[in-house]
């Protein structure tokens, strides 16, 4: 999309007016002493999620062991609750999503249950720039199963240092590929994958396939009817705003409900045996048999507030505002900063950028330090990135404008100058 934008505040305003979503940055704990550009890290609370939370403190005030069956079951069944809630963001059935532990620890469910090597067939494909989690556990699965690393892992290399290519994924989907874990938007340069062509190529060449959708799910909308994976892991503490550590999500496609789940646990069972306390496991229908143990509700109630924001709000306006303000950010990067040594790093077409901008400077790191004592929160990824997240839903223009100044007043002044080279603790 060719989007016409002009420098100055004037028309920063003027866009602010105009933003479809503005009256839901009201809805949100924001500070009008900072500027927050790090929701792609932790998305910041809203009342709705304090409202949610604050629902299930009452409730277990009020009714002690009872909650479990208060309001119909819903507390009990609060996985299903979230997963309606959910279903819209990534066109997909509410059977199909559940909610419990983390990435990391639903990237080992699924890795548990799909990857199944035999002779010929047992290899995982991973790439080269994703987050150290996910290859962690796909290393210690691989292991697990009695292969070595070195033979079983293949990973997608990178030509450019930022970006992976479609075509090197496909050319790597050998015969002895058994199942492909792939970032939908890469954390560092916020490429997004053509996941459609991806999911397609492997299951023509009968190979499973899930993806993380960290750094996509709440800024980019999904059509699982149509990409159609085997399955799905993200969490709700980025873009969706569910609070820290909170309760990461899985898609399991329903044509693997009736396949025994890699991991057991009794939230698995059936609802009407889970009581039974039968030492048969008797695994629910669809993808709540891969639920594992009582879930932590206080790790999730803030997710229900603030998926009701994302069902209000919708999906299609939050990924036209976040490409719209990330655009205007790129503008005003390439005709204030790049004289100073700024450039943008991740890909500029739409169809292949996620919510962040990855600012690239070589002094990114001090820059960073710099701008946080300014009072603006970035943050920063090795070796050379500043990430900045105009959020949809609570940043403006206005700040980015104002972002944009502050980046400017820091390399003329060379003030990064005075911080440390050594990193400290980065978050
Ligand atoms: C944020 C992120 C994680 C974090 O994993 P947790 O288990 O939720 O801590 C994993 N993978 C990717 C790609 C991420 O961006």
């Amino acid at each position: 999309m060719k989007y016409e934008f002009k420098d100055g505040l004037e028309f920063a305003k003027t866009m602010d007016e105009k933003d479809v979503l503005r009256q839901f940055r009201g809805r949100f704990y924001t500070n009008d002493e900072e500027i927050y550009m790090d929701g792609n890290s932790l998305g910041l609370g809203s009342r709705d999620a304090e409202e949610s939370l604050h629902n299930i403190l009452r409730a277990w005030k009020e009714e002690a062991i009872r909650i479990w069956g208060a309001e119909d079951g819903r507390y009990f069944n609060y996985s299903k609750v979230l997963a309606h809630k959910t279903k819209d963001l990534i066109n997909a059935d509410p059977e199909e999503i559940i909610f419990m532990g983390s990435i990391t620890t639903n990237i080992h469910q699924a890795l548990a249950t799909f990857y199944k090597p035999t002779k010929d067939r047992y290899k995982i494909m991973v790439d080269e720039l994703n987050f150290p989690s996910d290859i962690y556990a796909t290393k210690s699965m691989i292991e697990l199963k009695g292969y070595s690393i070195e033979d079983a892992l293949v990973r997608v290399g990178t030509r450019d240092g930022r970006t992976i290519l479609e075509e090197d994924i496909i050319a790597e989907m050998k015969d002895d590929v058994a199942l492909i874990l792939l970032p939908s938007v890469l954390y560092r340069s916020s490429q997004l994958l053509d996941m459609e062509r991806v999911t397609r190529e492997a299951h023509d060449r009968g190979i499973l396939i899930g993806w993380d959708l960290a750094h996509s799910m709440g800024s980019v909308p999904h059509d699982f009817k149509k990409i159609d994976p085997d399955f799905a892991v993200w969490c709700t503490y980025k873009y969706l705003n569910g609070g820290p550590g909170a309760t990461a999500g899985m898609f399991i496609n329903r044509r693997h409900f009736g396949k025994s789940s890699g991991l057991k646990g009794w939230f698995g069972s059936k609802d009407e045996s889970q009581f039974l306390m039968s030492h048969d496991f008797d695994q629910d229908r669809d993808a709540n048999g891969w639920l594992l143990g009582t879930h932590s509700l206080f790790s999730m109630a803030p997710i229900e507030g603030s998926l009701n924001i994302f069902n209000e709000a919708g999906m299609v306006n939050i990924r036209n505002k976040s490409l719209h303000i990330t655009a205007y950010l790129m503008y005003l990067i390439d005709s204030k900063l790049a004289r100073y040594g700024y450039s943008v790093g991740n890909p500029r077409e739409d169809s292949r950028r996620g919510g962040h901008v990855a600012l690239e400077h070589e002094e990114a790191y001090r820059i960073s330090l710099a701008l946080r004592d300014k009072k603006v929160i970035p943050d920063y990824r090795e070796p050379n990135v500043i990430r900045l997240a105009p959020i949809a839903l609570y940043n403006t223009y206005q700040e980015v404008y104002r972002l944009v100044e502050v980046l400017e007043e820091i390399t003329v002044s060379k003030i990064y100058e005075n911080y440390t080279l050594d990193r400290v603790t980065v978050l």
